[in-house]
């Protein structure tokens, strides 16, 4: 027997069950123990009761709860009476009553000291608390994420389901797909020397869905990328990816605000204002010298090279003869102190900026910089053409270079002083479309085009006549707070379009075939126009729970450096296995 069998959850024991007998199992969550009377409060996923012990209801019960521990986890049998009037917790739902225990089992005792308890687990190293991940979820903090996930989840579900959309399982053993990201390979025992590929997103499945006339699908789909780790990156991580047959950019985009807004609406009570804003990427690089601009603030960048136009201050002069521009940002909310402009510069710095450049004005409009003595006597005025609400007050940091490499830079700056300046609005829920993304990007040193999203987006109308740099994409990302939250696109589904795609970007007929052949074939076999998207869900659930990480909204995840300290994998395997898929082990050289 595994104790009384439970009648009620600890949370649920409220003033309905006063009189009554309950069997109640769960965690000593905390034990107070004041000799003849000894609280505990015992907890399980529901929330937490008080229970009380004392000799007078049972003397057995009583002496046994003295050795009862933190996390052992106990089935009682007990009354539920009233509290006194002064013990009455109003922050608690079961904070008007408690439980006498008439008895109890132990039926896990905690026999090892806990590497640390529920309420240090904040403060302890994070590969500690993933190696015991399982006391780590024991807190409510961290069950309410994922609470608030399996919520999201169930009506993402339930909206698609209603829409129409078949939910599909796609195979997690693949072929090599060239989307972009390096995959991971698992070896074929099968056929010694072959690999699969892990997805990386189930995108050529998804589209061969279509081939299929299966018109609408959606996963909630694991994704595996083998890149390097950042704080919002995992090795694997989850999708909410979708497809449709038969529509354009903006049926696929109203689908998903319909399905946000159910979201907003059944989880938070708060449907979206819909539509969602929309930019042009052009828009997004210029303003905001990014793909995924924050609106919740101002601060946008703008282009100064006119200022500059006759300078003849050295660095100025050269990037701008090099066809580069001068990009700043004009900060009105702040007079920044000279030690906080050096660490701005500093920081600058960090991000791989050459320089920062400030030009501060006093109160006579005469600017004060590491470069006020070449500037001319009139420069306010002339920048007050240029930004015409410009105060003396002001501060202006510009960065010189090209216009690819200089903006990203501007954008970052404009984060940081939008951070630094607390001018986020934390509570505001800012989303964006982000739209017409050129189709190709140019990597200089590799000298090669690719893709900007993957290689089987379609261009836009018209890209017949225009220069390969100038194609645009039929893509879109939708952004959230400046994160980008998910994108996608129309697809190519034409078997001329998609090879002139392939030779754009350096894939020949022969590896085309060697690769794609199945989707080529399927492009000539009868394959609707359609177009998809796929969400991060771990980026969304992050944001709408506040967590720092994705890490805090995956169950079992891994550390930054892809390592799970709990199975410690990834581990070695022994020769025999090695043996077994006819690899050798080569170790890299340091
Ligand atoms: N497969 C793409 C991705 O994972 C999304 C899409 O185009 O639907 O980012």
């Amino acid at each position: 027997m595994q104790g009384f069998k439970r009648t009620v959850t600890c949370g649920l024991v409220n003033e309905s069950f006063l009189n009554k007998t309950v069997n109640l199992s769960g965690w000593v969550n905390r034990r107070r123990d004041h000799g003849n009377l000894i609280f505990i409060d015992l907890r399980d996923r529901s929330g937490l009761v008080q229970l009380v012990f004392n000799s007078d209801f049972s003397s057995q019960a009583h002496k046994a709860a003295h050795n009862l521990r933190s996390e052992d986890v106990i089935s009682i049998e007990g009354l539920v009476v009233e509290r006194s009037a002064g013990t009455v917790n109003a922050d608690i739902p079961t904070g008007k009553i408690e439980v006498q225990v008439k008895q109890f089992e132990v039926l896990n005792k905690v026999t090892k000291n806990l590497p640390f308890t529920l309420e240090e687990a904040d403060k302890v190293e994070e590969e500690l608390r993933l190696k015991y991940r399982y006391l780590d979820l024991r807190r409510e903090s961290v069950r309410k994420k994922f609470e608030l996930r399996n919520n999201i989840i169930f009506e993402m579900r339930n909206f698609l389901h209603n829409k129409g959309f078949y939910e599909v399982e796609t195979p997690i053993l693949t072929k090599n797909t060239r989307e972009g990201a390096r995959e991971f390979l698992v070896p074929s025992r099968i056929h010694p020397g072959s690999f699969y590929a892990l997805p990386q997103s189930p995108q050529l499945y998804k589209q061969i869905l279509m081939a299929g006339g299966f018109e609408k699908y959606f996963q909630i789909a694991r994704c595996f990328r083998d890149e390097d780790l950042r704080a919002d990156r995992q090795p694997e991580f989850t999708q909410l990816d979708m497809e449709m047959s038969f529509i354009n950019e903006t049926d696929i985009q109203s689908i998903i605000e319909n399905l946000l807004s159910h979201v907003f609406e059944k989880i938070f009570n708060k449907p979206l204002n819909l539509p969602l804003a929309r930019m042009q990427y052009k828009q997004a690089f210029d303003e905001f010298g990014v793909d995924k601009p924050d609106l919740r603030f101002g601060l946008k960048i703008q282009d100064f090279s006119g200022v500059f136009e006759k300078t003849e201050i050295k660095f100025l002069r050269s990037v701008l003869d090099q066809d580069g521009k001068i990009g700043g940002i004009v900060v009105r909310e702040k007079i920044f102190t000279r030690s906080e402009l050096d660490a701005l510069v500093e920081s600058a710095l960090t991000f791989g900026a050459k320089g920062l450049l400030w030009i501060r004005f006093n109160d006579e409009g005469k600017p004060e910089s590491p470069i006020a003595k070449f500037l001319p006597d009139n420069f306010f005025d002339q920048l007050k053409s240029f930004v015409p609400d410009i105060q003396k007050t002001n501060t202006l940091f510009l960065i010189a270079g090209q216009y690819d490499e200089a903006w990203p830079l501007l954008g970052r700056l404009r984060l940081k002083l939008g951070s630094d300046l607390k001018l986020i609005n934390k509570d505001e829920l800012n989303f964006l479309w982000v739209t017409d993304f050129p189709m190709f990007e140019y990597d200089k040193q590799e000298k090669r085009w690719s893709a900007t999203h993957h290689p089987f987006t379609s261009p836009q109308d018209g890209w017949e006549n225009l220069p390969i740099g100038e194609f645009k994409a039929r893509a879109y990302d939708i952004v959230l707070n400046g994160v980008e939250l998910g994108g996608g696109s129309i697809r190519i589904y034409k078997k001329e379009v998609q090879e002139k795609i392939f030779e754009i970007l350096g894939i020949d007929l022969a590896t085309a075939q060697k690769e794609f052949g199945f989707l080529l074939e399927a492009q000539e076999l009868g394959f609707p126009p359609h177009g998809g998207i796929a969400l991060g869900l771990d980026r969304f659930v992050m944001l709408l729970t506040g967590a720092d990480s994705i890490r805090e909204v995956i169950a079992f995840p891994k550390t930054a450096r892809g390592y799970d300290p709990m199975m410690e994998a990834p581990t070695a395997v022994d020769e025999k296995k090695i043996r077994d898929y006819g690899l050798m082990f080569i170790p890299k050289k340091k």
